[in-house]
């Protein structure tokens, strides 16, 4: 703005020049810039629209070019006296954004004799068109910062909602979890099948409020790594075990190569949290395959990295949700309708985790063939 003022002061050769904003609220027009910057008197000085130069301009959207004031039944001299300040000739040109006419630049005391020109005209209104743009600019930037700040606050919101209400769900939980266990060793025939029924129940929701501390976790920065060297290979086995029985049930058939073969393939890193990564994949795997599918694990090592892929005969995913997978919440089938369960957290925290080691996941799949997911995860921390 500082600049737009000094050229135009400069090339139309005035004494002074100024841009003046229609105030939304009041209606009235008020000095946003000026000549040697908006002082706290031109500041406080509100401008009517129906009894000023400025006014006139904004309510007929053209140019006005006055040579002499004092003959000129237009001019008012209450700003002049507000500000001490004497004017003698005045140009002004409406200020527009998208055919919105939103104030006046005005430049006044032309400084030689012959007066104001149509080319000063000209010039005053180009420049009057870029001062529309860089406002209109400044504007947006304002509201988009606006907007991302509001964003960041709701955001936090949710995050903290989401930390206080695990937190406080745990310990209850953990009394239901704790006596159900209890009752299921002493009770026999059909009352200790319920029991296993409530057992389950309770262990996924603990499940499910651990996923949720963990992406607290991942979002505020907050992980902590644990490292020890453990065989990435045997990790990987213990996951497989875990999910063996799921497998049988759906008839999938699972292979797996492990290059070089024999090796235990050491890592160093939070063996909890590289579990819990293969455990969000592979019983991903699991869940998106249909009965009699095929699972392949590879885990290959490749200079000082591990290169393992989570490959399977699913349902696959289109490649417009191939980034929006990894974002917390986020399921390819809206919630509401889907047949699959889950809350959408188990890739977020995967990724999450890989990349607290360093390490990187991303998927390619063709829809209705299957999925692969690959990750990569340094051997060491400084490899
Ligand atoms: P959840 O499984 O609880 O829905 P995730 O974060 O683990 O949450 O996965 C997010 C979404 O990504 C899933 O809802 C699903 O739409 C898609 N997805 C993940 N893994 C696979 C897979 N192996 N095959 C097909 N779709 C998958």
């Amino acid at each position: 703005m500082q600049i737009i003022i000094q050229s135009a002061t400069e090339l139309i050769d005035t004494d002074a020049c100024s841009i003046l904003l229609i105030d939304k609220n009041t209606g009235e027009l008020h000095f946003t810039e000026a000549t040697g910057g908006v002082s706290e008197a031109l500041r406080n000085v509100s401008v009517p629209l129906d009894s000023s130069i400025a006014g006139l301009i904004v309510r007929t959207d053209k140019p006005i070019l006055i040579r002499d004031v004092k003959n000129d039944e237009r001019w008012h001299q209450d700003i002049d006296k507000a500000l001490s300040f004497e004017t003698r000739s005045i140009l002004g040109v409406p200020l527009k954004v998208r055919d919105q006419v939103i104030g006046a630049l005005e430049v006044v005391n032309k400084r030689s004799v012959e007066g104001f020109t149509q080319d000063d005209i000209q010039i005053a209104t180009t420049l009057a068109a870029q001062a529309a743009v860089a406002l209109e600019n400044a504007r947006l930037l304002d509201e988009l910062q606006k907007a991302y700040r509001n964003l960041a606050e709701i955001d936090q919101i949710k995050s903290d909602f989401v930390n206080i209400a695990a937190h406080e769900l745990r310990t209850p939980l953990a009394v239901i979890l704790g006596y159900a266990s209890f009752l299921r060793e002493n009770v026999k025939g059909q009352a200790s099948e319920q029991l296993d029924i409530v057992v389950n129940s309770a262990m996924h929701l603990r499940t499910l409020i651990g996923d949720m501390v963990n992406l607290h976790h991942i979002q505020s920065n907050k992980v902590m790594l644990d490292r020890s060297v453990f065989s990435l290979r045997q990790l990987i086995l213990d996951v497989l075990d875990e999910f063996s029985e799921l497998m049988k049930g759906q008839q999938q058939i699972l292979t797996k190569k492990f290059v070089p073969d024999g090796d235990p393939l050491n890592i160093d890193a939070d063996r909890q949290k590289i579990y819990l990564v293969f455990a969000n994949l592979i019983s991903n795997a699991i869940k998106f395959t249909p009965e009699g599918g095929r699972i392949h694990i590879n885990l290959q090592l490749k200079g000082y990295k591990y290169h393992i892929n989570i490959i399977d005969t699913g349902i696959g995913i289109p490649e417009t949700e191939y980034d929006r997978i990894f974002d917390q919440f986020h399921q390819v089938e809206p919630s509401l309708t889907r047949k699959y369960q889950g809350m959408g957290l188990g890739l977020s925290i995967a990724k999450g985790m890989v990349e607290v080691h360093q390490g990187r996941i991303w998927v390619q799949s063709v829809v209705g063939k299957g999925s692969n997911f690959n990750v990569i995860l340094p051997s060491a921390p400084d490899a």
